[in-house]
């Protein structure tokens, strides 16, 4: 018997295998299923048009069989069968349409992933057995053909006996080692549960004899074993199914099972599309952000099918990352199950269906605000932050899909607003959309700076995610309205008379607000007369892009690039306090320096900043109290 050698490419990938350290050995009967289905798909194929195969699609089978005694487990098809040249050439060398790029891809760590992703094809076989052997006889030839290997010391191929067209291929499992049981894929139970996991949806059945028990006729207590063959898979994917035949209920259970959840979703969407893109997909809308969403380790993709068959878990490039909540899968027929990862980035299939996809949960989305805006704003408390961090993130470049699922809090009642709601109630004099930051809607609702805009009946928003300045930055305005904070600039909510009086007080009190600004250095920009505050004696704005707030976001974060809003201290000329000022300024400058700091200090803890010296604060006004 002459032993054949690999060839060099094929030997390599054998080599991969046989070593291989990945712990989904499990998907080597994926790939053997998946190539036995593709050869049941030939003979199916031809026996629609040519009377002699004899064959009716009920009669086509994938039987798989395990045997403890001789640890072997059988993969059984009768397809279209291999000739001794194919199985020269298709088992000898990697297939032209080959998965693997050696050139661009020889590092093991990089390949060990690929397996996991796309599978290697029949050699995956060689993570779980050590001999392999396959016998089979193509349609049309008379004699039949046994390729055996045992690693990469080569393959012999002789005849042999074989009645009926189709392959069956034999597994001699390995051995146990000290960190690896193989065991397990002797067991029935444990093949079921991986044909129900990567094969469930093959269009043919795959079948294994399984063995039950049954109480023996007339006897108590006496039980037999008897041997039933069953179909393991369902065949029909649930995304293939008629919409009509399923109910909530149905798409629901698949879900939670599918996707590890104890929650129903609360949104699914069932997409059967042809034309440009032609796929079907589940998509699901979780009730809860996972635990680990808001974290590195989160992981966002779907499920990717080629013609039924999983060639990817998580294919990430099927999300953009605002939706990076969305659970779900896709099956395409125009996708070839050998595709390589990198292959898979550049097809433009797959762009197609990422775009179609992005498109239809948009909509979801849009349509669940509109009509079922509970549902809505509970998705919104899960994922809302996503969406904004989306309209704030690559630039502000997908801010115009997402500006309409926003969701901010406001002044107008305890409830999320849209932007488009917010424009709707504004007045007709109304120049901007206010809006005011901080840590929570009772805080905000306490800054001095927000009394004066509400007090003149303006709404007002409540930002209290970090990322919501940011992303309201990026928008700039909302239907040609712009964004106001109530804590910078120019409210412009004064009347002309309102504005001549600010500014002649202003211009009276210059050198009283120039020397209070000394005192500050360069903490503050300025000290200069509020507008914007009504009983309050003080408060802290900026001017410029950069705000207090966002000062206090960047600042948190582990950098070395500390940045520093253009802060401004504003004194309400109505408070008694402005008053006070004025005659200290005139009869006793030292102590006015003190009351600067003090009004200072107290303006940064009404914006929740901590003070540089909080005992020397303390100290300061217990002088003044006993004064
Ligand atoms: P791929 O399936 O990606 O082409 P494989 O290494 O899994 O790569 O298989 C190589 C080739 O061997 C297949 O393309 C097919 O032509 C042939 N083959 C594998 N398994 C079978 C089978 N059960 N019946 C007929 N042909 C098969």
């Amino acid at each position: 018997m002459e032993t054949k050698q690999f060839k060099a490419e094929s030997k390599k990938l054998l080599e991969m295998m046989i070593n291989s350290i990945y712990t989904h050995k499990e998907i080597f009967l994926r790939e053997l299923i998946s190539n036995a289905s593709d050869a049941i798909d030939k003979l199916y194929f031809k026996s629609l048009t040519d009377d002699g195969v004899g064959m009716n699609k009920d009669d086509f089978e994938i039987l798989i069989n395990a045997d403890k005694d001789s640890r072997t487990v059988t993969i059984t098809d009768n397809g279209i069968g291999m000739t001794k040249e194919e199985l020269e050439n298709n088992l000898g060398t990697i297939a032209k349409s080959g998965s693997l790029d050696f050139k661009s891809n020889n590092n093991l760590g990089e390949d060990v992933d690929i397996i996991g992703q796309f599978g290697v094809g029949f050699y995956s076989a060689f993570m779980v057995a050590d001999k392999v052997t396959v016998k089979s006889k193509a349609y049309g030839s008379d004699t039949a053909y046994e390729w055996q290997s045992e690693g990469v010391e080569g393959y012999t191929i002789d005849e042999c006996d074989k009645a009926k067209p189709g392959t069956e291929i034999t597994l001699h499992i390995k051995e146990n080692t000290e960190d690896e049981s193989y065991d397990e894929y002797l067991e029935q139970y444990r093949l079921q549960s991986i044909i129900k996991k990567y094969s469930d949806y093959i269009r043919f059945p795959v079948k294994m004899d399984v063995e039950h028990q049954r109480k023996k006729e007339g006897t108590e207590d006496e039980y037999e074993k008897f041997i039933e063959r069953e179909t393991i898979n369902s065949m029909i994917p649930i995304w293939k199914k008629n919409k009509s035949e399923l109910k909530d209920e149905d798409y629901n259970s698949f879900y939670k099972e599918k996707f590890y959840d104890y929650t129903d979703p609360i949104k699914y969407a069932h997409v059967k599309t042809e034309g440009t893109a032609t796929y079907n997909a589940l998509l699901y809308i979780p009730s809860k952000a996972p635990y680990d969403y808001y974290t590195r380790e989160y992981e966002k993709g779907l499920q990717l099918y080629a013609n039924g068959v999983l060639i990817m878990d998580k294919c990430a490039d099927l999300l953009p990352d605002y939706f990076s909540f969305v659970k779900g899968l896709v099956d395409s027929e125009d996708l070839s199950l050998n595709i390589s990862r990198e292959m898979l980035q550049h097809d433009r299939q797959l762009k197609l269906i990422a775009k179609s996809i992005e498109k239809t949960i948009k909509n979801e989305l849009s349509k669940m605000l509109k009509n079922e805006r509970e549902k809505y704003e509970e998705f919104y408390k899960a994922f809302g932050l996503q969406l904004k961090a989306g309209v704030y993130s690559s630039y502000g470049m997908n801010k115009d899909t997402l500006v309409d699922l926003l969701m901010f809090n406001s002044s107008n009642e305890d409830k999320l607003t849209t932007l488009d709601e917010y424009v709707s109630r504004m007045r007709e004099d109304q120049k901007y959309i206010y809006y005011a930051s901080g840590e929570s809607i009772q805080r905000i609702k306490n800054l001095p700076q927000t009394e004066m805009v509400l007090d003149k009946g303006y709404e007002i928003l409540y930002l209290t995610e970090n990322v919501d300045e940011f992303a309201i930055k990026m928008l700039m305005n909302y239907k040609e309205k712009q964004f106001m904070s109530v804590s910078s600039g120019d409210l412009d909510i004064d009347t002309p008379e309102e504005k001549e009086e600010i500014k002649a007080k202003a211009e009276e009190n210059k050198e009283m607000f120039a020397f209070m600004k000394e005192t500050l250095a360069d903490k503050v920009k300025e000290v200069r007369l509020s507008q914007r505050l009504k009983t309050h004696p003080v408060c802290l704005t900026s001017d410029g892009d950069l705000s207090v707030e966002m000062e206090k976001v960047l600042n948190s974060m582990p950098t070395d690039n500390k940045v520093k809003a253009e802060k401004v201290l504003e004194i309400n000329p109505d408070h008694s306090i402005f008053a006070k000022l004025q005659e200290l300024y005139a009869n006793d400058k030292d102590k006015l320096k003190k009351y600067t700091q003090l009004l200072y200090t107290q303006s940064l803890l009404i914006e929740g900043i901590s003070i540089e010296n909080p005992v020397e604060f303390s100290n300061m006004v217990c002088d003044l109290m006993t004064e």
